[in-house]
C-alpha cells in the first residue's frame, strides 16, 4: 500500500529492514518452538500471510530464512541477510522471543503445516 520510490535506494531499503526488524522483535513475533522431550528447536517469524521458517544459525553455520528476500537477495548476494533474521538473531540475542513448548508427537503435523506454507505455491 501507498508504495513509493525511495529517493535514496540504499538506505532506505536498510533502515526499512531494520525497523521492520525491531518491530518484528517488540511485537513477539519471533517464536521458538520447543518439542519435548527431544529438545528439537524450530524457530519462526511470523509473517504477514505465513510464518517463516527460520535457522538463526546460532551454532556457527549459516543462517536460513524461507522468505523471497533470503532466496533472492541473501543467497544473490545483493543484501547480509533479511529483516526476517535481523529480528531472530535481535531477539535470541536479548531474549525477546516467545517460547512455545510442543510434544514430541506433534512435530510431524507441525512441521508438515510449516513446510506446506512456505515451500507448497506453485508461483
Ligand atoms: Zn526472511
Amino acid at each position: 500500500m501507498g508504495e513509493k520510490q525511495p529517493v535514496a535506494k540504499g538506505a532506505a531499503v536498510r533502515s526499512n529492514r531494520a525497523d521492520r526488524a525491531r518491530k518484528v522483535v517488540e511485537s513477539q513475533a519471533v517464536k521458538l518452538h520447543r518439542f519435548l522431550p527431544s529438545g528439537i528447536t524450530v524457530w519462526t517469524v511470523v509473517g504477514r500471510d505465513r510464518d517463516f521458517f527460520i535457522d538463526p544459525g546460532l551454532e556457527n553455520h549459516r543462517p536460513y530464512c524461507s522468505c523471497n528476500d533470503f532466496h533472492f537477495r541473501v543467497l544473490g548476494g545483493l543484501i547480509p541477510e533479511c529483516y526476517h533474521l535481523l529480528a531472530a538473531r535481535t531477539a535470541s540475542e536479548n531474549e525477546m522471543y516467545s517460547v512455545i513448548e510442543f510434544s514430541d508427537e506433534e512435530f510431524p503435523g507441525f512441521l508438515r503445516a510449516l513446510i506446506s506454507d512456505n515451500f507448497s505455491q506453485n508461483s
